[in-house]
């Protein structure tokens, strides 16, 4: 218990799932929330602020240009918003409704998932294609290229693309069909990282548009993500969501975002205004990206979860019932992990079982929930903090003795 959460009167968590927005992220390095308390000193404006956040992460990513947004789910909403209105200030002051406009969403079915709201949010209506047999078992296909190719209309606004190391087809596929018909890509690759190669990786194989979430392996605050991609769509992206309450005459956008000339007049609040990102997270995002990609804060970053990790088999190996492994978090294969396999029978209980008693006592242990069909426990060493390991341990022997 500390500071502001005493003063709520709400308790503190072990946070052994990982950087999940269920779990309300990380922990923010001390650089990260220095940022952030030094931002919120002083007024800027916000086009100006996010121009000089378009210039870094371009310079990061190899995209022409980018917005910090409220997370990679607002980065969604607004790419697709930007596919279907692009530089058309009267098409923006329109959505979420549609008409006469491209509005259809390619993808493929096996890709859909619960985040896609966000494009449907923008106006889209989504079409999928393919039936995805290796993952209901009674084949081993899933969606082609060419079913994309053949889905495409004069009513498509966007392909979307979830990344994910088994995704299918490969982007590339996708992207030659795309460019082919001239519909861009927007790639979901949120939780794609680390590697930080892969804040390069999707621009480089051609997506138009990439979203990554800001509060989960890059450590950015729990609310920012980035929108990175081909100038004109972060251009209406950013138009779609930072405030235009100003005249005209008023506006100097940034030349890394947008020349003036490019649109006849300003849209009103957008469709993306609730996908703001404020001074502060602005200025922890690019902190946190700043440590993400330099090798020693990384390094020092990964040696301190390693111990974690390792002193938590240490301290776990011996439970009854139990066999522990170390191994990657379930998510996100870079980080360090222990994984416990129950024996349900001889332990009298579930793995579901085991995980709800570690949430619901004191401390409160948030574990990885994503295996227990396969009666096992995961502890992400990525949010873990010295004294965690034995405190995980201590409830665990008590839970299982
Ligand atoms: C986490 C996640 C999102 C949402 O990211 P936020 O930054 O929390 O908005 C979207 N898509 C995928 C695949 C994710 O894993």
């Amino acid at each position: 218990m500390s500071g502001i959460y005493e003063q709520l009167g709400i308790r503190t968590i072990i946070n052994a799932k990982g950087a999940s927005t269920r779990v309300s992220g990380g922990i923010l390095a001390p650089e990260v929330a220095d940022a952030m308390r030094d931002a919120s000193r002083h007024c800027v404006d916000m086009w100006e602020i996010q121009g000089r956040a378009s210039e870094i992460i371009a310079n990061l990513t190899g995209a022409e240009a980018a917005i910090v947004t409220s997370g990679a789910a607002a980065g969604l909403l607004l790419g697709t918003a930007a596919c279907i209105a692009g530089l058309d200030p009267t098409k923006m002051n329109r959505l979420p409704d549609t008409s006469g406009m491209k509005d259809q969403v390619v993808m493929a079915r096996s890709h859909r998932n619960f985040y896609d709201h966000a494009v449907r949010t923008a106006g889209a209506k989504l079409v999928e294609v393919g039936i995805a047999d290796r993952f209901s078992g009674a084949g081993v296909r899933d969606a082609e290229a060419w079913e994309i190719a053949a889905a495409i209309t004069e009513k498509t606004a966007a392909i979307l693309y979830l990344a994910q190391p088994n995704s299918r087809p490969a982007l590339g596929q996708v992207v030659k069909v795309a460019q082919a018909a001239g519909v861009p890509v927007l790639v979901d690759a949120a939780s794609q990282l680390p590697p930080a190669e892969n804040l390069r990786r999707f621009i480089d194989e051609g997506a138009d548009l990439v979203t990554f979430s800001g509060g989960k392996a890059i450590g950015g605050p729990q609310s920012s993500g980035i929108l990175c991609g081909r100038r004109e769509l972060v251009a209406s992206a950013a138009l779609q969501c930072l405030d235009q309450d100003l005249f005209f005459e008023q506006w100097n956008p940034p030349p890394s975002l947008i020349e003036k000339s490019d649109i006849p007049g300003l849209p009103h609040h957008g469709i993306g205004r609730p996908c703001k990102a404020g001074k502060e997270e602005i200025a922890g995002l690019l902190t946190a990206l700043r440590l993400f990609v330099a090798d020693d804060a990384q390094a020092r970053r990964q040696t301190v979860r390693a111990a974690l990790a390792r002193e938590l088999y240490d301290a776990l190996k011996e439970t009854p019932h139990t066999q522990c492994a170390l191994v990657p978090d379930s998510y996100r294969p870079g980080i360090p992990g222990v994984r416990m396999t129950l024996d349900e029978t001889a332990a009298g209980k579930t793995a579901l079982q085991v995980i709800l008693e570690l949430q619901n006592g004191d401390p409160s242990i948030h574990a990885d929930n994503s295996r227990i069909a396969d009666a096992s426990i995961g502890f992400s060493s990525m949010c873990l903090e010295a004294g965690h390991p034995a405190a995980i341990a201590a409830r665990m022997s008590e839970l299982l003795k």
